[in-house]
């Protein structure tokens, strides 16, 4: 097998894939106001589209896959994609990333093929917070399906973006939380990334200010996860809590030197890194049968041997400029 790797010497081994651009919250860190247009239907991959593209990235060495969207939920058929994936890869790890609002009929499923956890989107445990910064009052099924994971006895981890001036005074709902709930609960650094979000220098909220708020609330001993289950969160004990907590921390305390992510947008565009609006479209490729397998093989091992070190491109931002500006509904995060 030859693997996919980079000048840095990083080797790829997770997919992250966008099944859809469309989402059916307006969350101001990611589609505030308005939003503009939607990706055309017709640049949508088909699902076997992207089982293709899927074939080529476990052949060359993926072994963990991510589906995101926008809401991957909102796209047709979507259990029934993840129950192909799982039939021809039954060995791929297998994870999903979802607002959680339609996710509730769906946990049997996820359950039966063996999901190894489910990230809900869940920036606050307020009612009124939580239809403010999403555009919709949806906290009470979000609640209802992490319920229904937890009882299913799936993996939860809840990520929350952290966003001065909006969540940084619920700090004891959070802490609650994984007092009371398995979960691991995770604050993401709000990144600037698109236009008209509700990104500013001021609603930045990094994280050690956020693990000396907990600090003050609870006792944080450092854990390190087995390599299956690590991913860029450092994560925490809580004492005495059924849960943990863990900071994400793509600006203060970047982690890309270890980054062995790709992503694949629901238009068929390959971005090697976040940082970077520079991406390759392989929808053609990938629609047209007379090209091989092979062919699409180098081109994809090309294209990753571009991928950049994000973190300098983050250091040569000017000011307070996005560092991309392709919004994070249409890239899955
Ligand atoms: S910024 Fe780019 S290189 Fe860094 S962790 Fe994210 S995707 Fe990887």
């Amino acid at each position: 097998m030859i693997l996919l790797t980079d000048a840095y010497g990083r080797v790829m081994r997770y997919l992250r894939l966008s099944i859809t651009d469309r989402c059916n919250l307006r969350c101001r860190y990611c589609r505030n106001g308005k939003f503009g247009q939607f990706i055309p239907h017709a640049d949508i991959l088909r699902y076997e589209e992207m089982l293709r593209f899927v074939g080529l990235a476990a052949a060359s060495g993926i072994s963990k896959i991510r589906i995101t969207g926008g809401e991957p939920f909102v796209r047709k058929d979507c259990a029934s994609f993840l129950a192909m994936l799982r039939e021809r890869w039954p060995a791929l790890a297998l994870h999903i990333t979802t607002n959680g609002t339609l996710l509730e009929p769906h946990v049997p499923l996820l359950a039966r093929l063996g999901v190894k956890a489910v990230n809900l989107s869940l920036d606050s445990f307020d009612r009124a917070t939580y239809a403010a910064m999403t555009g919709r009052d949806a906290l009470p099924s979000v609640i209802a399906s992490m319920d229904r994971l937890l009882a299913a006895g799936l993996r939860v981890k809840i990520n929350v973006v952290a966003v001065r001036g909006v969540n940084d005074i619920q700090v004891d709902d959070f802490v609650h939380a994984v007092r009371t709930l398995p979960v691991d609960l995770r604050f993401i650094e709000f990144m600037p990334m698109g236009s008209g979000t509700l990104w500013s220098g001021e609603n930045f909220w990094p994280a050690a200010a956020i693990k000396e708020e907990i600090s003050r609330r609870a006792l944080l001993t450092p854990v390190t996860d087995n390599p299956e289950n690590a991913g860029p969160a450092r994560m925490y004990a809580v004492a005495g809590g059924k849960g943990r907590i863990g900071f994400i921390t793509s600006m203060t305390n970047h982690f890309c030197r270890a980054c062995n992510r790709l992503r694949l947008t629901s238009d068929g565009h390959v971005r090697t890194c976040l940082f970077t609006d520079r991406e390759y479209n392989m929808r053609g490729l990938l629609r047209e049968r007379r090209i091989s397998d092979q062919r699409l093989v180098d081109t994809l091992r090309r294209v990753c041997s571009l991928k950049p070190m994000g973190a300098d491109i983050l250091a040569r931002r000017v000011h307070d400029e996005a560092v991309a500006m392709r919004r994070m509904t249409s890239i899955g995060g």
